[in-house]
């Protein structure tokens, strides 16, 4: 992979661009990807963001969302875009496996793929990028892009907006270790430009449902279980007791970080049972690495303390299954 300050000469005259991330994305993910959008298209280039799935409602208001394409619901679109572009970027993800039913159709494009990500373990599927662990979001690294491409004077509040909310979603609030000074310092440049942050923390944190509250207090009362000699903690939900609380998408968002609040857990577990598979959230704190345990057990990855993984054997099973290894295993 060739270093991002390459595609310069590419960006030199207008192009058309196709921008997608992982599926489900998250703030970061639809932050930067918007951030980027916003951006390019400054610089006179057409610009076009693709989800890989659908998105979740709290995520509604990030400046230009209403023309993000659904690669679930508008394929065909989806697909003249791709065939159009002359320059791919991807975001937030580094393994084609992440877009779901557009992985095909992105592994076999033959435009110049960039990656922008800070997960571990990139594949070797992009032309040109960057891929940086270290970094607190992808939004920083966009922020990072743009800074290097010489444009810090063409950021606008479309822009700060929606970085700001994908930098503050992945460091928790500005409270994980990967919030460095460099974090604070483009935080310190949004609000020159007159960001109002407060509004964004509102309209993704405080913009819940009634049941999602009510779900909240079910799962950590009913569906927690903590084995302390473990250091760990499960919740785990069925489709069952989804269904009871007519979740919606982004319901079960940020579930799996509450049990890192008892004292002395260092590792939290998310099962939850999905239509078509089983999916997990691994978090942790301090030395215990969840990116190998999802790897290794649960095809999965992410970051260090933040990783995903999923599993066809069924919801039992999976609970079961991760009993099984929590006793093989040493925190
Ligand atoms: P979350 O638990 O919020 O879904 O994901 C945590 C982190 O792990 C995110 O950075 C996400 O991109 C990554 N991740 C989630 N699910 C998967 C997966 O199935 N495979 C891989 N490789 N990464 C995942
Ligand atoms: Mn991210």
């Amino acid at each position: 992979m060739r270093p991002i300050i390459d595609i310069r000469p590419l960006l030199e005259q207008p192009r058309r661009i196709f921008i997608t991330t992982h599926q489900k994305p998250d703030a970061d993910a639809l932050g930067s990807s918007l951030g980027l959008y916003h951006y390019l298209t400054l610089k006179g280039h057409t610009v076009t963001v693709v989800s890989p799935t659908e998105f979740p409602d709290f995520l509604q208001w990030m400046p230009g969302m209403q023309g993000v394409l659904n690669f679930e619901k508008q394929e065909a679109a989806s697909l003249k875009v791709l065939a159009e572009a002359d320059i791919l970027f991807c975001l937030d993800f580094n393994h084609a496996d992440r877009t779901k039913k557009l992985a095909p159709h992105l592994l076999q494009a033959t435009q110049p793929k960039v990656l922008i990500d800070h997960h571990m373990q990139p594949a070797p599927d992009f032309d040109y990028g960057q891929s940086d662990t270290q970094k607190s979001s992808t939004c920083e690294m966009v922020y990072d892009f743009i800074n290097l491409m010489g444009d810090n004077a063409l950021i606008n509040l479309d822009m700060a907006q929606c970085l700001y909310a994908g930098c503050m979603t992945d460091t928790g609030s500005f409270r994980f270790p990967s919030t460095t000074a460099s974090v604070h310092r483009m935080i310190a440049d949004f609000k020159d430009r007159g960001l109002n942050h407060a509004s964004i923390h509102e309209q993704v944190y405080d913009n819940s449902e009634e049941r999602r509250l009510r779900f909240l207090g079910f799962a950590l009362s009913q569906r927690m279980e903590v084995f302390p000699e473990k250091k760990a903690a499960l919740i785990a939900i069925s489709k069952e007791d989804a269904r009871r609380f007519n979740l919606d998408m982004g319901d079960t968002e940020g579930l799996v970080n509450y049990p890192l609040g008892i004292k002395g857990i260092v590792f939290s577990t998310f099962i939850t049972e999905k239509a078509d598979e089983v999916k997990m959230s691994f978090r942790s704190k301090g030395s215990f690495d969840v990116n190998t345990f999802a790897r290794t057990h649960f095809d999965g990855g992410g970051h260090f303390n933040a990783a995903g993984g999923r599993s066809d054997i069924g919801f039992q099973q999976t609970v079961e299954k991760f009993k099984t290894i929590l006793k093989t295993i040493n925190i």
